[in-house]
C-alpha cells in the first residue's frame, strides 16, 4: 500500500481541531476543547509508541506486531517485513557460511585462518591431523607456539611467500609437510598445509637409485679403465689397428668416470640442505690453487689468467664444495674460451655480502639459454661439450652448491663476445679478517 501518508496526517488533524473548535463553538470554551483534543491526540500517539517499543523489545522470532491503527499499523508493518526480509538474507549466508566450512572441513589438506598477529582463528579437521591441532583450546594461540620449527617462524615472518615451505609435521615425524602462506584483507594470513609425504619419497627413490647406480657403476669402469691403461702402456704388443680405438675408449671411460663422480656429487650435495661443515674458509688461497689448476688445463692454449682476491675476506661453509664450485666456474671459462683468451677472476665483498666473478673472452652464450644453464644436462651444443668433455652437470652442482651456502647466480653473456659468471655470497655467510 502506497499513500500519501503526511496528507492523510494533515487532514486528520485539521479534522481534529475542526471537531474541537465545533465543541468550542458549542461551549464557549475554545481553548479548553483544542487543549483536550490535541492532548488526547498526543496521549493516543505515545501509546501506540510504548506498543511499538515492547513488541521490538519482547518479540519472539517470527511473532508478528501488534495491530496498529493508520500510520503506526503501517510503521508495525513495515518494521516487521524488514525483520524477515533481514533473517531471509541471514538464512541464506549462514547456508553458505555451512557449505563452505562443511567443503573445507572434508578436504584432505589443511586450511587454518589466522589474525593479523598470527594468532588461530579457525581450521578445519585435516589441521588437526597434520598439525594437531586441538579444538577449543588453541583457538588464538600464536601458530608459531604450535608449529615449532625456527625455519617456519623465519618463512612466517616473511613479508611475502611467493614459494612453499617443506617442514617434517610435528606429530609425526615420518609425513612430509608443503606449507603454503597467503595473506589476505587486514593483514590477516590463509595458511595451506599439504601432506607431501609420496612425493617426498618418490624424490627420495629417485636420488637414492641415481646415487646406487653410479655407486654400482663405478667398480666395472675403474676395473675397464685399468686394463685399458695397461694395454696403452704396453703398446708395442698392440695390433696399431686397436690402438686408435683403444685411445677413444680410453678417453671415453674417463669422460664416464666424471660423470659418475658429478652424480655422486650431485646425490651428496641433495642429501642434506646445508653443509655439515660451516668454518671459514679462506677463499684467496682456495682460489690461488684452483687458478694453478686451470692453467694447467690451458696448458699450451695459453689463457692469460688474473685473480684479484681480498684476502681479508674469508666465507663460511664447506671449503670441499666451495672448490668444486668455484672450479667448475674457473674451468668452464678455459674450456669455452679460445687459445690465448683473457680469463679474470675477482673476489671483494661490500654492503650487499661477498662476490666471486669469473669473466672470460669466450665464445658466449645466447640470452635464450640462460634462464635453462644450471640444469642437470642442459647443453647450449652438444658438439661444443663433446669436444670439451664435460659431463654437462658442472653448473648444476654451482647452483646447489651455492644454494647450500646461501648465495646465487648471476650469468652475463654476449655471444662472441665473453660471459660473466658471478656468485653472490649473503652478509651473513662473511668472516671479516
Ligand atoms: P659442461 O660440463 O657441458 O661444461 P656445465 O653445466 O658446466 O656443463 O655447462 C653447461 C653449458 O653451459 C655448457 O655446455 C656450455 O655450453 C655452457 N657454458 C658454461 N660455461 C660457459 C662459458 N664460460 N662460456 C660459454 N659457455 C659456457
Amino acid at each position: 500500500m502506497n499513500q500519501d501518508w503526511r496528507g492523510v496526517v494533515i487532514r486528520r488533524l485539521l479534522l481534529l481541531i475542526a471537531a474541537c473548535l465545533l465543541v468550542g463553538l458549542v461551549s464557549g470554551e475554545y481553548a479548553w476543547s483544542l487543549v483536550v483534543g490535541l492532548g488526547a491526540y498526543l496521549g493516543w500517539t505515545l501509546s501506540q509508541l510504548l506498543r511499538l517499543h515492547n513488541w521490538l523489545k519482547h518479540h519472539q522470532t517470527d511473532q508478528p506486531p501488534p495491530d496498529g491503527y493508520g500510520l503506526w499499523g503501517e510503521v508495525f508493518d513495515s518494521i516487521y517485513h524488514l525483520q524477515r526480509r533481514d533473517q531471509r538474507v541471514r538464512g541464506r549466508l549462514q547456508a553458505v557460511i555451512d557449505r563452505v566450512q562443511e567443503s573445507t572441513a572434508a578436504l584432505n589438506d589443511a586450511v587454518v585462518m589466522l589474525d593479523n598477529d598470527g594468532n588461530l582463528e579457525w581450521w578445519n579437521r585435516a589441521a588437526e591431523t597434520l598439525l594437531g591441532l586441538k579444538t577449543p583450546q588453541d583457538s588464538g594461540q600464536p601458530v608459531t607456539n604450535l608449529v615449532r620449527h625456527p625455519r617456519f617462524k623465519d618463512y612466517f615472518e616473511l613479508p611475502a611467500h611467493p614459494e612453499p615451505l617443506e617442514l617434517i609435521s610435528p606429530v609425526n615425524d615420518r609425513m612430509h609437510l608443503q606449507f603454503h602462506i597467503t595473506q589476505y584483507g587486514n593483514g590477516e594470513h590463509l595458511m595451506l598445509v599439504r601432506d607431501v609425504t609420496r612425493m617426498h619419497q618418490l624424490e627420495q627413490m629417485r636420488k637414492d637409485f641415481i646415487a646406487n647406480v653410479s655407486h654400482e657403476l663405478r667398480t666395472p669402469l675403474t676395473v675397464i679403465a685399468g686394463y685399458l691403461e695397461t694395454l696403452l702402456d704396453n703398446v708395442d704388443d698392440v695390433n696399431p689397428r686397436w690402438l686408435r680405438a683403444l685411445q677413444q675408449m680410453q678417453q671415453q671411460g674417463g669422460r664416464m668416470q666424471n660423470l659418475l663422480n658429478d652424480l655422486l656429487l650431485l646425490a651428496k650435495l641433495e642429501a642434506t640442505d646445508y653443509p655439515s661443515d660451516n668454518q671459514p674458509v679462506a677463499v684467496d688461497l682456495l682460489l690461488l690453487s684452483i687458478k694453478g689448476d686451470a692453467q694447467a688445463l690451458s696448458n699450451e692454449r695459453n689463457h692469460r689468467i688474473s685473480l684479484d682476491a681480498d684476502h681479508n675476506i674469508r666465507l663460511k661453509g664447506s671449503e670441499a664444495e666451495l672448490r668444486s664450485a668455484f672450479s667448475n666456474l674457473v674451468f668452464n671459462a678455459v674450456k669455452y674460451t679460445p687459445d690465448n683468451g683473457e680469463i679474470r677472476v675477482r673476489w671483494w665483498a661490500d654492503e650487499h655480502g661477498a662476490h666471486l666473478s669469473v669473466q672470460d673472452s669466450g665464445i658466449g652464450i645466447d640470452a635464450k639459454h640462460l634462464p635453462r644453464l644450471t640444469e642437470r644436462f642442459y647443453r647450449v651444443d652438444s658438439s661444443r661439450a663433446s669436444n670439451t668433455g664435460g659431463t654437462g652437470l658442472g653448473l648444476a652442482i654451482v647452483k646447489h652448491v651455492l644454494l647450500r651456502h646461501r648465495a646465487r647466480l648471476d650469468i652475463s653473456s654476449v655471444p662472441g663476445k665473453g660471459s660473466t659468471f658471478t656468485c653472490h655470497f649473503a652478509p651473513a655467510q662473511v668472516v671479516r679478517r
